[in-house]
């Protein structure tokens, strides 16, 4: 077993999903960074993956990764994938699903905001800040910021597109059983992303975590930027109780959060059960 832990990051965004940096220069910050384990995590897509598969690593471990969209009792919770077979047809099928349901949503979204006196300039611009990946939410928040509507994009989700708001257009994500068994089958590893950022209280989050545990997941994430370490501790001994792992990461999107960077969580109190050693152990195999 590893005893100490190389730098490493397991979730981050790119322009392939609602990241604003390119993957290869994702790859080079890593590098400067000294970070030796990564996994880029976009939302519903391996197009930033496929793009760094082949390019040399400089000694760093490039982990296949992705953060699915699901649901959990109606609502929405992201699991993140790891370490999967990032060829698997089950997965790639599963993906383009996503994709579709996430164009159908970004148009429902737009109708929304049109009756709620939105530019319809907003759409086209969304979907060229999008263009080389999935559409989400933060494409409509920078776009209604260009286009004036709001004075930031914290501004556009408190008011149009965060939880409850006009722009947050529910839709049938699959449920998070199917997300984790689609991760499993393709050789991964399935972990609950963030826990503390689905404003539940700490008993729901338990009975998430239970839920997310019977149906495979083996991992959930304790670190990751804006966690407070009273979250991150109650965290960590969740994960312990249910003998799950423990994941961390920057869930990194844009220079433009001068508070974060790929790389830059809060250290996690156990070392033990952290997921790496899981991850590194395979890739030596
Ligand atoms: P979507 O995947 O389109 O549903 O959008 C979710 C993404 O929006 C998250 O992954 C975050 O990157 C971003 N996001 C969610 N809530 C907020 C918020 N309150 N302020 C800024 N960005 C947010
Ligand atoms: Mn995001
Ligand atoms: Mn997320
Ligand atoms: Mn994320």
């Amino acid at each position: 077993m590893v005893t100490d832990l190389p730098r490493y990051d397991l979730h981050f965004h790119s322009t392939a999903s609602d990241g604003v940096l390119p993957p290869a220069e994702l790859l080079d910050r890593a590098h400067a960074r000294d970070i030796k384990v990564l996994a880029l995590t976009d939302h519903d897509t391996l197009e930033g993956y496929d793009q760094l598969r082949h390019q040399p690593m400089r000694g760093a471990v490039l982990v296949p990764g992705i953060e699915l969209t699901a649901l959990w009792e109606g609502r929405v919770v992201h699991i993140v994938g790891l370490n999967f077979c990032p060829d698997n047809l089950a997965l790639r099928a599963y993906l383009a699903e996503l994709i579709r349901i996430r164009e159908e949503r970004a148009q429902k979204i737009m109708s929304r905001l049109i009756k709620a006196g939105v530019d319809e300039a907003v759409f086209e611009l969304a979907q060229s800040y999008a263009q080389e990946g999935t559409i989400g939410r933060p494409h409509f928040a920078r776009a209604m910021v260009a286009k004036g509507c709001v004075s930031s994009e914290q501004a556009a989700f408190k008011q149009y597109l965060g939880t409850g708001k006009t722009g947050d257009v529910k839709v049938s994500w699959p449920d998070m059983a199917r997300a984790v068994s689609v991760l499993t089958e393709a050789g991964g590893v399935a972990v609950l992303a963030h826990p503390t950022k689905y404003k539940m209280t700490f008993t729901k989050i338990r009975s998430m975590v239970q839920a997310f545990s019977e149906c495979g997941g083996e991992a959930i994430e304790v670190s990751y930027t804006g966690i407070t370490p009273s979250h991150q501790a109650d965290l960590e001994r969740l994960a312990r109780s249910m003998d799950l792992m423990t994941s961390a990461g920057s869930d990194f999107h844009s220079p433009g959060q001068g508070w974060t960077d790929i790389g830059k969580f809060p250290p996690p109190i156990s070392t033990e059960s952290n997921i790496l050693h899981a991850i590194l152990s395979s890739v030596r195999n």
